[in-house]
């Protein structure tokens, strides 16, 4: 079944258009810069050479009419017809406490997503915006949620509740919900594939480790904790935002520093991090590459980014009694052997032991085993692949939905 993949920012649409049953990509690109003077527009048709072009595109409607035009184009022969299409996949960040599994979206879903603004106001309402722009283009077909939050709805309530009045979870659902599910779920998924073990005895830490960062305690297939909270600014340390910090130092600073409500939620959001540590760069090769020429503060935040990792991996190994392997995706977990050495050195007497030369010799978009043969626990690097799980969920339940229930 061919399944179109949308992800929407503010200002972009990302998309993949997959092939589910041979799990090939027939097509990706995004447009980005939605609104601006000029979009900027990539699109990339399998193996052939990606295009790119400028021009105005005003909304997510007019970016969503921009793709359907490229994957129709007699030049490009994509796709013969929008009939090709069969489900269109959404990534939504926040389900709230409503959704834990994907679903097809109706009038209720699409008021409980915009009941969630509240909860992530940067993702949920331009994921709102990409469903109604792809109905509109698209709307025969059945359009499918799938929900960063939804795997992590295993929590249990001593995982999930904070330290505060139990009545401020009550009234406003403020509680952990965790992110990157479909990722974590995916890596995950990978791993039991390899293993001899049925999936219901193995445990495993996930660490995606991108511009956005977190890390999943899973065990027998479920998460069990995760490093992410109530929203995806808390755990680890990220490309600009901050990760934990004693609540207190907000006060703090608001009144050291005269800082509004707003400001204090750029600077944690968009100016902290590797980015506000190192006061150079929110990209990790830029750290790297710094840090070798003797930048202190760039090699400070590389320290500060790979200590809370393997605090956050040693937390869930005890959490778990243990585990069977430490897997490491996303940009910096697949790409950058240094942060992977870094965060998990001197964790022998854990059973964790790195194979120094695998870890090196890795050939991207493999997957790869980099442990040591002495270790017990398996280290290895998983590519992750979130729109594939969002393209097969999306097909089983456009599949299901097309079934008449009388048969
Ligand atoms: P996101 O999807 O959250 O935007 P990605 O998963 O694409 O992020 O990861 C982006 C991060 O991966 C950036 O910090 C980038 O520097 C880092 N990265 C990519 N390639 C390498 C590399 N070879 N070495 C170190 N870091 C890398």
């Amino acid at each position: 079944m061919i399944v179109l993949v949308i992800n929407c920012g503010s200002s972009s649409v990302k998309y993949n258009l997959i092939e589910t049953e041979g799990e090939a990509e027939i097509c990706s690109g995004i447009v980005e810069r939605i609104g601006a003077v000029t979009s900027i527009i990539k699109h990339q048709p399998g193996n052939e050479s990606a295009r790119k072009e400028s021009k105005v595109i005003l909304n997510h409607a007019e970016a969503l009419q921009e793709i359907m035009n490229f994957l129709l184009s007699s030049e490009n022969k994509i796709i013969n017809s929008p009939d090709d299409i069969k489900a269109v996949g959404h990534r939504v960040v926040h389900g709230g406490e409503m959704f834990k599994d994907s679903v097809l979206i109706d009038d209720v879903v699409k008021e409980a997503i915009e009941q969630a603004f509240d909860l992530a106001p940067l993702h949920n309402p331009p994921n709102l915006k990409g469903i109604e722009a792809a109905q509109e283009r698209l709307p025969d077909i059945p359009h499918v949620a799938v929900f960063d939050t939804a795997f992590h709805h295993s929590l249990p309530p001593y995982a999930y509740l904070y330290g505060i009045p139990n009545r401020l979870y009550r009234r406003h659902k403020i509680r952990k919900y965790g992110f990157h599910g479909t990722s974590h779920y995916y890596v995950s998924r990978q791993y039991y594939k390899l293993n001899e073990k049925p999936k219901s005895q193995i445990k495993v830490v996930t660490c995606h480790l991108g511009n956005g960062a977190s890390i999943a305690a899973i065990k027998g297939g479920e998460s069990v904790d995760t490093s992410m909270g109530f929203t995806p600014l808390s755990g680890l340390v990220m490309g600009t935002r901050s990760g934990d910090l004693d609540p207190s130092i907000l006060f703090y600073i608001m009144e050291k520093e005269e800082l509004s409500l707003n400001a204090l939620h750029a600077m944690l959001n968009r100016h902290s991090g590797l980015l506000g540590l190192s006061g150079y760069a929110a990209d990790m090769r830029d750290l790297i590459s710094e840090a070798k020429n003797g930048d202190r503060r760039c090699q400070q935040a590389i320290d500060v980014f790979c200590y809370n990792i393997k605090k956050y991996i040693g937390s869930y190994m005890a959490v778990m009694n243990g585990c069977d392997a430490i897997l490491f995706t996303a940009g910096i977990g697949e790409n950058s052997p240094l942060i992977r050495k870094k965060s998990v050195e001197e964790m022998e007497s854990m059973g964790v032991v790195m194979d120094q030369e695998k870890n090196l010799n890795i050939t991207p978009g493999k997957i790869e085993k980099i442990s040591a043969d002495s270790s017990i626990v398996d280290l290895y690097v998983i590519p992750t692949n979130e729109e594939l799980v969002i393209a097969i969920d999306a097909a089983k339940i456009a599949t299901a939905s097309n079934q008449s229930p009388w048969i």
